[in-house]
């Protein structure tokens, strides 16, 4: 059953009560984690920065390429058709996976980067101005920051940062005062890859609406920990990498409403975007295909649309469920260790632990439990700004999906005792 997802404080609350989610037989259909990693099974915590894939996922690049692979469009043979309506199916199970209105919403990019640079590029070319302003929060990925940033130096324009108090929530009340005439788009996380922040973003959504400002949901790190419903969010572009999401690299989601998308101008010029060409003139296709120029990752598409019908193949509030028990679960245990410290305590939060250990770096934290099988992510996880806030260069992130178990938790927990052990 998939939930329609009305607050994200609601779900994380109903979830509890789920059916419970079978972690291990999710686990059977990843092969990546049945092996050893320098002797020891491997115990996979970095699924932030990618997750593995299940086999359905890997069979279904194989049989495309193997059986089924041609370029796609305006093809009038066999394979071509077979490709080009693979590729549109592909687009229509992103569209009922978050639940947009049309198929022209999906654009299909190579990862939320590419998506955010391309509204950027083309919403922030063409509607933003000379002392205009841009809203972000204090504790966005780079990618969520540095596109802003380019368009607003190339126009004059202003950034401005939502703050973050020392628990890594949004400082809301600061929000609305924020936003001026000037205001032109909002462009905040769903979820904080470093903090684990879940954010309010109902709330950001209504108050940017209340003054006609869009906004630009992040959602890296939310569509595979949380139901994605665009509609009932409201939001005015949404993004997802899908690689995070159990999908291939190099493939991901632009969502954008209808309305916007037609008004953007275009982003790359190429093939496929065009309607016709001459040397005066060049007519746009339209969109989605307006924003996909060039031949397009084909099979990231068909292996994205295999990984999120396998996605929500699972009961989603119990796999809400799920990874919220184990993060309390972590949570208690890292607690217990005197010298950590965790970065990150919001309200919500989902999937990532960052913490740092005494004065040990974290790239000698992330070394040593390697050398015990277990898989972490060590750095300023592409948001220094966070790093500054919290007044380190660097920290230790474990990050959780559906084939997490206890184990893996207890496994982590024995690793960083024998980095400590190193250390004292
Ligand atoms: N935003 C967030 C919150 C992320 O976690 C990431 C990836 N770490 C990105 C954006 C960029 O995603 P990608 O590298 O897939 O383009």
């Amino acid at each position: 059953m998939n939930t329609t997802w009305k607050d994200d404080t609601v779900t994380l609350a109903r979830s509890v009560n789920a059916v419970r989610f079978d972690a291990e037989k999710a686990r059977a259909d990843f092969p990546a984690l049945h092996q050893d990693v320098h002797g020891q099974r491997l115990v996979y915590l970095d699924s932030a920065a990618s997750t593995q894939k299940p086999q359905v996922v890997i069979d279904t690049l194989s049989e495309f390429y193997s059986r089924q692979y041609s370029n796609v469009h305006r093809g009038v043979h066999h394979l071509s058709q077979i490709a080009t309506d693979l590729y549109e199916g592909a687009r229509s199970t992103v569209r009922s996976f978050l639940n947009a209105r049309h198929d022209e919403e999906i654009v299909f990019v190579r990862g939320t980067t590419e998506a955010i640079n391309l509204v950027a590029q083309t919403f922030g070319r063409s509607e933003i101005g000379p002392g205009d302003e841009v809203i972000v929060s204090e504790m966005e990925h780079h990618a969520n920051i540095v596109p802003w940033q380019m368009i607003c130096q190339e126009k004059g324009a202003q950034l401005r940062v939502i703050p973050i108090d020392a628990n890594g929530d949004l400082q809301l009340d600061h929000f609305e005062e924020m936003i001026t005439p000037r205001t032109k788009i909002v462009a905040v996380t769903h979820v904080s890859n470093a903090l684990g922040t879940v954010n309010p973003v109902r709330e950001i959504i209504r108050i940017a609406h209340a003054y006609n400002v869009p906004v630009l949901l992040d959602g890296a790190q939310s569509s595979q920990h949380l139901p994605i419903d665009v509609q009932e969010l409201d939001c005015d572009f949404f993004t997802l990498s899908g690689h995070k999401i159990y999908g291939p690299t190099g493939i991901g989601v632009l969502y954008g409403k209808r309305e916007l998308l037609e008004r953007m101008p275009p982003y790359q010029g190429g093939g496929d975007m065009i309607l016709s060409v001459t040397f005066e003139k060049t007519t746009y296709n339209e969109i989605p295909y307006k924003f996909e120029a060039g031949t397009p990752n084909i099979a990231g598409a068909i292996g994205l649309a295999a990984a999120l019908k396998y996605f929500r193949g699972f009961d989603i509030d119990a796999l809400v469920a799920h990874e919220k028990e184990l993060l309390d679960y972590a949570t208690g245990r890292l607690e217990d260790i005197d010298a950590l410290r965790m970065i990150g305590t919001a309200r919500e939060r989902a999937s990532s632990l960052s913490f740092t250990l005494c004065a040990v770096h974290p790239h000698d934290i992330g070394t040593i439990l390697d050398k015990q099988g277990i898989a972490i992510r060590a750095g300023h996880h592409c948001a220094q700004p966070v790093m500054q806030k919290f007044g380190i260069p660097a920290t230790a992130r474990a990050s959780f999906a559906m084939y997490n178990t206890r184990e893996d938790v207890d496994r982590l927990v024995e690793g960083i005792k024998q980095v400590l052990e190193v250390f004292t």
